[in-house]
């Protein structure tokens, strides 16, 4: 495309988008750090599901003086379901960051918001451009396959290495005047109209633009690498009761899954039965002796790097172990208190499983363990 041409693409897209554009709660505002918020949630994630998330979020977490006071915990449980909680652990450090600097504003500066934990080139291009105007192309999915069409762009989107080019070519088609209304608009063409699978040319702003339309080739483009073949890995975990209560325990801060609660367990270790697995499992991660009784259930979850066969089984409290009331990261909660704890989704699909046992065998429970419930301290 020659500049004038790209001058007319703009101008269509920029006319599209205010015409067309969704109303969505953080386009509401010029707040920074509700865009900062938006945005971050909006990675991997759908506008559909971002916008209960965000309302709740922003009605707790008003500004970043809020955020950066708050628990891990609570924030965990309001982003649970969301995934990808890194996302959050990042944002709460950041705002942690800023009030420590004596600064709790986003900085209006892309190489200083840069440096902020979490904050990578899309979200950078995205709040700056979006909040305060900077000229900074964003390239995420929906952009990189509307480029894609629009310049026949053979490099597949998901190779390693691409971004630069792709950032390359958003660039080309920024409009530098009003960087925050560009953005937007490539994102939404992306989003409404430039679908992946069958695109909607007809009602396409740019149609006369593209080259993948101009040649029909919309259904070749964008290339993609294909999928590496997604691993199993298989996991045990253990339903400990102790007088209507159950053992939970916090993962790590940092990592995987970083900060939420779940059930005691562990990889399985192929060398043994899932049940030695299991106590062995439970035994490092909490220094309890347990047995496994009974299998409870089996659960299946899909993570995008793995998929988890995880097996329940109901545990018993050996007599001579001693109780873990001492340590922050394990709890003893009742069935009710699920909902004060951030749980991932594997654990969620396990609890239906856990309730209606401890409801409904509580008794049993009692019985088998009665002999050692005063070896631990109910907390
Ligand atoms: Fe996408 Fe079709 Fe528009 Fe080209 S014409 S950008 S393929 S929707």
């Amino acid at each position: 495309m020659n500049p004038a041409t790209i001058k007319r693409f703009k101008t269509r897209l920029r006319a599209w988008y205010l015409a067309n554009q969704r109303l969505l709660p953080w386009r509401e505002t010029k707040n920074p750090y509700h865009i900062w918020v938006s945005e971050v949630m909006l990675q991997q994630t759908q506008v559909i599901t971002v916008i209960d998330y965000f309302n709740r979020f922003i009605a707790r977490f008003p500004d970043i003086e809020s955020l950066a006071r708050a628990e891990l915990t609570e924030i965990l449980k309001l982003w649970e379901g969301l995934g990808y909680y890194s996302r959050a652990r990042h944002l709460h450090r950041a705002a942690q960051e800023l009030v420590l600097n004596n600064f709790p504003k986003v900085p209006d500066a892309p190489e200083k918001f840069r440096e902020l934990p979490g904050v990578g080139d899309y979200i950078n291009a995205a709040v700056q451009s979006i909040a305060f105007g900077h000229p900074l192309a964003v390239v995420d999915g929906n952009v990189k396959r509307v480029l894609s069409r629009v310049f026949l762009i053979d490099t597949p989107v998901n190779q390693s290495g691409a971004h630069a080019l792709f950032s390359q070519h958003a660039t080309r088609v920024l409009d530098t005047d009003d960087p925050s209304t560009a953005n937007q608009a490539m994102m939404e063409l992306g989003a409404m109209v430039c679908k992946p699978g069958v695109p909607q040319c007809e009602g396409c702003p740019v149609s006369l633009f593209c080259m993948a339309f101009k040649t029909e080739k919309t259904g070749d483009f964008p290339k993609r690498v294909a999928p590496k073949k997604i691993p199993v890995r298989e996991m045990v975990a253990g339903l400990i009761l102790r007088k209507g209560r159950f053992l939970v325990i916090q993962r790590k801060p940092d990592g995987f899954l970083g900060g939420l609660w779940e059930l005691p367990g562990g990889v399985l270790d192929k060398n043994h039965p899932k049940e030695k697995s299991l106590e062995k499992a439970i035994l490092t991660q909490t220094g309890l002796h347990v047995r496994v009784l009974d299998h409870l259930t089996d659960v299946k979850h899909a993570y995008t790097h793995f998929k988890l066969r995880l097996s329940v089984y109901v545990c018993d409290l050996s007599p001579t172990t001693l109780g873990p009331e001492t340590r922050e990261n394990i709890r003893w909660i009742k069935p009710e208190e699920i909902d004060d704890y951030p749980f991932h989704k594997a654990m969620h699909k396990c609890f239906p499983a856990v309730i209606s046992w401890v409801k409904n065998r509580g008794g049993v429970e009692c019985q088998v363990i009665k002999d050692h419930a005063e070896s631990a301290t109910v907390n």
